[in-house]
């Protein structure tokens, strides 16, 4: 599996299968075709408010269909983007399609909610990322309160110092953003709490056990750590209406998964923003 060190990003492989590497080179080699081609395109899923039910923002998710692989999972070519120096184009792809969505909608004057972009960590660290995520936005003439952004920790790259300078970088200029799958990574609490985040994200693997007593706990604790910090807690995943509940009752405020929605097209997003006042 990947590997990165810190610094350069260096990967390595460790005991894959000849058909998973096989799978791998495929998606390395059809990758720039689809860049170049412009496969890429983004789906939006609802951040829910678990107690009014309103639809606070969305987040973004890249889809890309190959005419050579078919469907290809962010799984499998976020990874494989990452190790080809490849990242940085793709988010930024992303990125700007959710600009170019979320400036239509504030040129006509629609109901506009924020959207979170993903950002992978190999380019949250990049020295340019800053200023050129701040650049495209201002490009796009996008208000700051509309994009978000989302950061899965990673316990190969994280450089406390730099973190929290990007963080509060982008928190000055006006940008919100998420700690993502918190509670599988690193999530070290004493780090946690000198970083300018404004969301906990939860990772699905816990929402998913959330009826185990333990995992109920877990949980809870980290809805409590979130409030504590002044932060806001999101849960992943969620599939369920006995998930649901037991989430609204130990106060998580928003939530995500295909019990309200799945990730949708532009299209159906605008149907159904254009549907809510
Ligand atoms: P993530 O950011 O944690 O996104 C949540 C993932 O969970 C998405 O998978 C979403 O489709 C899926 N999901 C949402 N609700 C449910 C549910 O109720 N049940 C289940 N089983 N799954 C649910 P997806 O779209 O396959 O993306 C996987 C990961 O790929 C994302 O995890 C994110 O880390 C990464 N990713 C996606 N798009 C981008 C991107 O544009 N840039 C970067 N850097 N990473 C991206
Ligand atoms: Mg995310
Ligand atoms: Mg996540
Ligand atoms: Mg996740």
């Amino acid at each position: 599996k990947a590997r990165y060190q810190k610094g350069a990003v260096v990967s390595f492989f460790e005991a894959e299968t000849d058909g998973e590497i096989q799978r791998e080179l495929d998606i390395l080699n059809q990758l720039r075709f689809g860049i170049q081609n412009e496969e890429f395109t983004v789906h939006l899923q609802p951040k829910v408010n678990l107690m009014t039910a309103e639809i606070e923002g969305f987040e973004a998710l890249a889809r890309w269909y190959s005419p050579v692989l078919g469907n290809v999972s962010p799984a499998e070519f976020i990874k494989v983007a990452e190790q080809a120096g490849k990242i940085r184009e793709l988010d930024n792809i992303i990125l700007k399609k959710v600009l170019q969505f979320q400036n239509e909608r504030q040129m006509k004057g629609l109901k506009m909610v924020p959207i979170a972009v993903n950002i992978s960590p190999v380019h949250f660290y990049h020295e340019s990322f800053v200023n050129d995520f701040i650049t495209l936005v201002n490009q796009y003439n996008v208000s700051s309160q509309f994009i978000k952004i989302e950061v899965t920790e990673s316990v190969e790259l994280f450089d406390f110092q730099k973190a929290k300078e990007i963080l509060l970088e982008l928190k000055q200029f006006g940008y919100e953003s998420s700690i993502d799958d918190f509670g599988v990574g690193f999530s070290s609490l004493s780090y946690l709490q000198q970083l300018p985040f404004s969301e906990i994200k939860i990772d699905r693997s816990f929402i998913n056990d959330i009826n185990d007593s333990g995992m109920y706990a877990v949980v809870q604790t980290i809805v409590q750590l979130a409030s504590n910090l002044n932060m806001h807690a999101v849960a992943e995943g969620i599939e369920t209406l006995e998930q649901f509940v037991l989430l609204q009752k130990m106060g998580c405020r928003t939530g995500q998964g295909y019990y309200f929605h799945k990730p949708m097209s532009f299209e159906d997003t605008k149907k159904l923003l254009n549907s809510i006042k």
